[in-house]
């Protein structure tokens, strides 16, 4: 038995030095990212950009995955399941803290199967719809899809997505229940809107500031306390007539748990740089966002706004009662 335990402790600090001396010398091979939605949405457009600063500050490719379905669980359990090496991470955003009590049964336990590296940004919503919809203004478009509830679709990127809960939210604000036709992510979901097949979603300006800005969708209210520089002629949703409908979307990256603490450390330290980075923050102003202050970017940050998200969520998805199984 006594040897039984000694060797037990011996391969348990075996064990402990093999990870202290790959963190060491960590990265040294290639980083996946995994977006748990589909390629060009708006969650891949801000990995995208993330993942090219740090792949140069961390001197190895940071190479981006598209796990698309279920509104972005599929991707996270995927990450849950993943060894705590530092070379599969996920960058996910506030459907993280939603789909904990969305969804009745989930792969991973959403507060205990990640470690943090940080918050990444914040982004307003919109509320757009195909080009030739008739309604001018979000209080024509109210009126008129509580008027035509049994043809008006609303697209959106799954249960647990960000333009579901914006969905959501749009629909309870008004009273009215109308189609929802789900895809893997806002990108299908625009070349649909812009293909005239569905007629509106709620989705975040790194999706939809460009086709506002060419004039291929309709704006009628961002989600935003402010009008946004980039899309100055949107008003806000309070202006429009929905008072106290916002909502910001936050992402962050994650990492399966028990990924070593220097690990996460030389991570969060490269978020941060990138953060700073003046492509990043070019890129994110034109796109109606701003890069996380840095002392968001940290793993305590990310794992106190998680916290606070699925409480702040639970009760009102459970008012809502519309759950996913
Ligand atoms: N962020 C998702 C995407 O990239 C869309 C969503 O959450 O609504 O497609």
């Amino acid at each position: 038995m006594k040897k039984l335990i000694a060797s037990l402790a011996t391969a348990a600090t075996f064990a402990v030095l093999a990870s202290s001396a790959a963190a060491q010398t960590y990265p040294d091979k290639t980083i996946t990212m995994i977006v748990p939605f589909a390629a060009g949405g708006p969650t891949d457009t801000v990995t995208r950009l993330v993942a090219e600063s740090m792949s140069k500050d961390l001197g190895q490719q940071v190479i981006v995955e598209n796990v698309g379905g279920a509104g972005g669980t599929l991707g996270a359990a995927r990450v849950a399941e993943a060894d705590p090496d530092g070379y599969t991470l996920l960058l996910h955003h506030i459907g993280m803290a939603t789909s904990a009590t969305l969804y009745r049964k989930l792969a991973y336990d959403t507060l205990n199967a990640f470690d943090y590296v940080g918050l990444v940004t914040e982004v307003p919503m919109t509320i757009v719809t195909r080009k030739d919809f008739e309604p001018t203004d979000l209080k024509s478009l109210i009126d008129y899809v509580k008027a035509n509830k049994d043809k008006v679709t609303l697209a959106n990127a799954g249960i647990g997505a960000a333009s579901h809960l914006c969905g959501m939210m749009f629909m309870n604000a008004i009273q009215t229940q109308f189609v929802t036709v789900p895809y893997k992510g806002t990108g299908p979901a625009m070349t649909d809107l812009l293909g005239g097949q569905v007629d509106i979603m709620c989705d975040q300006t790194t999706n939809t500031t460009k086709q506002i800005q060419g004039g291929t969708i309709k704006a009628y209210a961002v989600t935003s306390p402010a009008r946004l520089d980039v899309l100055s002629n949107v008003p806000t949703t309070e202006e429009a007539g929905l008072p106290g409908f916002q909502v910001g979307i936050w992402h962050g990256v994650y990492a399966p748990k028990g990924t070593p603490p220097e690990v996460l450390d030389k991570l969060s330290k490269s978020l941060q740089k990138a953060l700073k980075d003046e492509n990043v923050i070019a890129r994110f102003a034109e796109l109606g966002t701003k890069p996380s202050p840095e002392a968001d970017a940290t793993p305590a940050a990310l794992k106190a706004k998680l916290e606070s998200e699925v409480a702040r969520w639970k009760p009102v998805i459970e008012a809502a009662g519309q759950y996913a199984d």
